[in-house]
């Protein structure tokens, strides 16, 4: 049977931590699906439409990662798509309390789903996507934190 993971986030932008966090899942899982959490009443950074097609493009040789959009509950997109893994990443105590909680939450909602967390990569530890989103507001240079199709 194949170990399917969705990645779940906002992806406003996707980082170089978030792809680090793809490419070191594939030595676990058979399929990774990253799920863009979009809901159209929350307003995005980066038009969606647009942020869409670049992740995807980011993995065109990787036949084992998919990208979907998605408006419900992660852990019902989940089960819709047969995964039993969460993978989340964590990078300091702060990731740690809140991904605590929703893992915590994921599993009552459903039992057979496992989170798996994998720690940044150090050179990974500071980006986010708000920092990202913070310096391009203000026309800083981002390059070295996201991959360059993004
Ligand atoms: P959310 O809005 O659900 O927090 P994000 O898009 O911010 O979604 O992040 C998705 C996942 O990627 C989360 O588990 C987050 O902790 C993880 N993540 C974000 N940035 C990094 C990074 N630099 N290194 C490792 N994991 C990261």
């Amino acid at each position: 049977m194949k170990k399917i993971a969705v990645f779940p986030g906002s992806f406003d932008p996707f980082t170089n931590g978030h792809y680090d966090i793809v490419s070191r899942g594939l030595s676990i899982f058979d399929e990774i699906i990253v799920a863009i959490g979009h809901n159209s009443d929350k307003k995005r950074y980066f038009d969606i439409q647009a942020t869409l097609p670049k992740i995807k493009s980011l993995f065109f040789d990787k036949p084992q990662v998919s990208v979907q959009l998605y408006n419900e509950l992660t852990s019902e997109f989940a089960r819709k798509n047969e995964a039993k893994y969460l993978l989340r990443g964590l990078r300091n105590t702060t990731d740690f309390e809140y991904e605590n909680a929703i893992a915590q939450v994921n599993k009552q909602l459903n039992p057979n789903l496992e989170t798996v967390f994998l720690i940044t990569t150090p050179q990974f530890a500071t980006i986010s996507s708000s920092i990202v989103r913070e310096l391009h507001k203000f026309g800083a240079d981002v390059s070295s934190y996201v991959p360059n199709t993004i």
